[in-house]
């Protein structure tokens, strides 16, 4: 199959939908993203990456980010890390607090806001958010075979200056004894890694040992086990786009993770990892014009796990 060929196809057919979407405006620093923008970018085993439209160009991961501090939590507590947090779809937004009274504090699952900060609350040792930032970093930038991967603290920042909801659900499972950590210590690794800036190639590279039971393909690496590995990509099927899920599995059949900064992250399992970015979001806050790439790419390679 010639990825390269339906990467430059599949650009070429989203062209006439470019700027479609509504760019996410919760902070200024994202509202700046330019909605006209879009790459997409495939790692395969062999260390190829197929990359077309600004395939190269950092943006905001946001919530993409919650995969990796997933996998990184899971690594470390195993199986304990489900008496904090559950695994079922939450059939609600990102941000949404409904559940978590009902539910004593227990998010549904690690994709949702509520979730991904109980993962991080498990990442933080003695207090130490910023230690848990530089392990995240570091990890990222070997998965990804590049250490120029950061953080941009001007979102960072912007995500904190206006982060009431965010603090609504921490106090919240605080109240519960659902966060070991200081609320402000957890929320400030969190908006940290949701700050993260890769661009669609090494965000690709970076989950390629998700589309390999755990395994990275290129070195040889492990880095999951491949039980986790499954139970996170069936994770990322049932709960990677939040209310939107339902939708997304219908439509592509991969497992993935969107972000509101428009970056979409799936994996085709024994095939490679994909990575789409365009900043114009559908209702759900996923991606408008990524989905619908994402639609031709699974119509090119026939890649759904339902196939
Ligand atoms: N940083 C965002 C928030 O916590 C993440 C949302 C997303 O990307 O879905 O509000």
């Amino acid at each position: 199959m010639d990825l390269q060929a339906i990467v430059d196809r599949i650009a070429e057919d989203i062209a006439p939908h470019r700027g479609e979407g509504r760019v996410a405006d919760y902070i200024p620093a994202l509202a700046k993203a330019d909605p006209n923008k879009f790459g997409i970018a495939i790692a395969t085993p062999d260390g190829a990456c197929h990359r077309a439209g600004d395939a190269e160009e950092g943006f905001s991961i946001q919530s993409i980010s919650k995969v990796f501090t997933f996998a990184l939590a899971l690594d470390k507590v195993g199986d304990a890390l489900w008496h904090r947090v559950g695994r079922e779809p939450s059939g609600t937004a990102f941000n949404s607090i409904v559940q978590l009274e009902a539910e004593r504090g227990i998010p549904r699952n690690p994709l949702m806001n509520a979730g991904a900060i109980v993962v991080t609350d498990h990442l933080i040792d003695n207090g130490d958010a910023d230690a848990a930032i530089e392990r995240l970093l570091s990890v990222l930038r070997d998965h990804a075979e590049d250490s120029s991967i950061d953080i941009d603290y001007e979102v960072a920042m912007s995500e904190s200056a206006t982060g009431a909801r965010n603090r609504g659900l921490a106090h919240f499972m605080a109240s519960f004894g659902n966060l070991e950590n200081e609320v402000e210590v957890v929320l400030s690794a969190y908006f940290r890694h949701c700050a993260l800036s890769l661009s669609c190639a090494q965000l690709a590279r970076a989950g390629l040992f998700l589309a390999f039971d755990g395994k990275d393909p290129v070195t040889g690496e492990r880095i999951l086990s491949s039980r986790r590995c499954r139970r996170i990509n069936a994770v990322m099927m049932n709960c990677g786009h939040y209310d939107n899920s339902g939708d997304f599995a219908f439509r592509i059949g991969l497992p993935g993770k969107s972000g509101v900064g428009g970056g979409v992250f799936v994996v085709a399992p024994g095939e490679g990892s994909i990575a789409v970015w365009s900043p114009g979001l559908n209702e759900a806050g996923t991606s408008l014009v990524g989905a619908l790439a994402l639609e031709r790419l699974v119509e090119h390679t026939c890649w759904s796990v339902f196939s």
